[in-house]
Formats: C-alpha cells, sequence, structure tokens
C-alpha cells in the first residue's frame, strides 16, 4: 500500500488524488463555503464560523493562492 502524509495534518494517509485526508478535506470545504459566502470575513470571523483554529485556517488558505482574507 502506499502511504503519504497528508499536507494539512501531516498523519500518514493512504495515497489518492488528492493530497490531504478526509479529515482535512472536509475542514477545507468548510472553510472555503464560508470564504465563498463571506468574501470579506476575517481570520478571526472564519475561526469562529468554522470551529477550526487560526493556525489550521491559515494553513488551508495557504493552499489556496487565489484567495486573500485580511490577516488580522
Ligand atoms: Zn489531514
Amino acid at each position: 500500500m502506499n502511504l503519504h502524509n497528508c499536507r494539512l495534518c501531516k498523519r500518514p494517509k493512504e495515497y489518492s488524488a488528492f493530497y490531504m485526508c478526509n479529515d482535512c478535506l472536509l475542514e477545507l470545504e468548510k472553510v472555503r463555503t464560508y470564504i465563498k459566502k463571506h468574501p470579506f470575513a476575517t481570520l478571526e470571523e472564519i475561526s469562529l464560523a468554522t470551529e477550526l483554529s487560526k493556525e489550521t485556517i491559515g494553513h488551508i488558505i495557504s493552499f489556496f493562492p487565489n484567495t486573500q482574507i485580511k490577516q488580522y
């Protein structure tokens, strides 16, 4: 079996077309959906809405170079 590490949480995962494990893909989707609905949300607001840490969100956003959010 081909294993590699999830790019977000760094846990080993089974190889798939995605760079991330299922848990992280779900979190990523949550953040993406929120940003789509609230393009001007701050990191703080996204964190509250998605219940993810700002650190995690910052990391997720770094996978989307086109996504710009306010960093305060
Ligand atoms: Zn992961």
